[in-house]
């Protein structure tokens, strides 16, 4: 990987609150950080926009897309495929900005151990049953669905010192402010 900018990966279970804090901070450093979008086999949520929020792909698509070797990392996720493209982080990285990424625990426990460079952070609910409140409150998914999640969180969370940084996000106005400090002190 190129070393002008930097690899920001952020991870933690669903529902902890990654894409809130990311948004604000891509709002705020419009000019600094570009995220990475990436593949997904899961079908678009109504409020998600392809290109934007994930790059929809078939199945099919996707694993054509390992087999071509598209991939800097991908996972099997609550049941559905996820992935990083290589090209797209490369892009980022060769043109000066920094490249978020926010991509499950088991990704980014594999880029740590393949050595990828980058600053890592595991954001962590204060609480499972707060994590599940935050599920059934978002209203995404189906009941069974958020409980396949929140299973999943306890597994995940057995990572997380793994991390060089741990956010706990409980107030997110704090939380947000732990991330900036991290990523820019
Ligand atoms: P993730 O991207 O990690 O799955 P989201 O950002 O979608 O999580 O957050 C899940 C839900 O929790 C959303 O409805 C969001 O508004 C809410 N949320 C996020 N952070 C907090 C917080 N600190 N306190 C209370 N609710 C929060
Ligand atoms: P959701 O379905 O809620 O959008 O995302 C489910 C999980 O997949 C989240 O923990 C999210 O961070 C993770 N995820 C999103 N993109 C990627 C990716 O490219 N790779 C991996 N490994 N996980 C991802």
């Amino acid at each position: 990987m190129n070393d002008k900018g930097r690899l920001i990966i952020v991870t933690g279970p669903s529902g902890v609150g990654k894409t809130t804090l990311l948004k604000r901070l891509l709002e705020e450093y419009k000019d600094k950080i570009c995220f990475s979008v990436s593949h997904t086999s899961r079908k678009a949520r109504s409020n998600e926009l392809n290109g934007i929020d994930y790059i929809f792909d078939t199945e099919e698509e996707f694993k054509n897309r390992i087999k071509s070797n598209e991939f800097l990392e991908y996972a099997v996720v609550h049941g559905n495929y996820y992935g990083t493209s290589k090209h797209q982080v490369q892009k980022v990285l060769d043109s000066g900005m920094d490249c978020l990424l926010d991509i499950d625990v088991q990704g980014g426990t594999y880029l740590m151990m393949n050595n990828i460079k980058g600053i890592y952070i595991f954001i962590a609910p204060p609480s499972i049953d707060i994590l599940r409140e935050r599920l059934l409150k978002r209203s995404t998914d189906p009941v069974d669905v958020i409980e396949k999640r929140v299973k999943n969180a306890e597994k995940e969370l057995q990572f997380k010192d793994k991390y060089q940084y741990i956010i706990i996000n409980d107030k997110l106005k704090k939380a947000y402010n732990e991330l900036k400090n991290i990523i820019f002190d």
